[in-house]
């Protein structure tokens, strides 16, 4: 769901609310495939530049570090390019939808799919039970 270099690390996951909460590092001429923000989701860009929806250059946004944003339920980002070496903190609710070219969903990723997803990380690298999300 992602190319060109984007590591991340859950922080916490609330299964009553639907959120969760990471932070991305995203290398030089990173991007993140199609998707919609099933819910609401808030960041915190604290290093280099995000282009949403092509950035400003393409009629979409570009966010500068250091940036808060809000990206509204439903919103879509066909794409989301990090021209420089960058990082941010978001928490969003509910899952993220992505999609195909044809524009079906091809997986949710929410609280539920980051958790396992992390937690198959630690254990790979025997970190396990080390970090609780909770
Ligand atoms: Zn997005």
């Amino acid at each position: 769901f992602a190319e060109g270099g984007i590591t991340w690390r859950l922080l916490n996951v609330c299964p009553e609310m639907g959120s969760w909460t990471a932070v991305f590092d995203c290398a030089a001429g990173s991007s993140f495939a199609t998707h919609i923000h099933t819910g609401p989701g808030e960041y915190f860009l604290y290093k280099g530049k995000m282009d949403i929806r092509g950035g400003e250059q393409n009629g979409g946004e570009t966010a500068r570090a250091p940036g808060y944003g809000f990206e509204a339920s439903s919103a879509r980002h066909d794409r989301t390019n990090f021209p420089v070496d960058s990082a941010f903190y978001m928490t969003f609710l509910g899952p993220l939808a992505f999609l195909d070219e044809k524009g079906s969903v091809i997986a949710n990723v929410g609280w539920f799919e980051a958790q396992e997803a992390w937690n198959a990380f630690l254990e790979q690298s025997g970190q396990a039970k080390k970090a609780s999300a909770a």
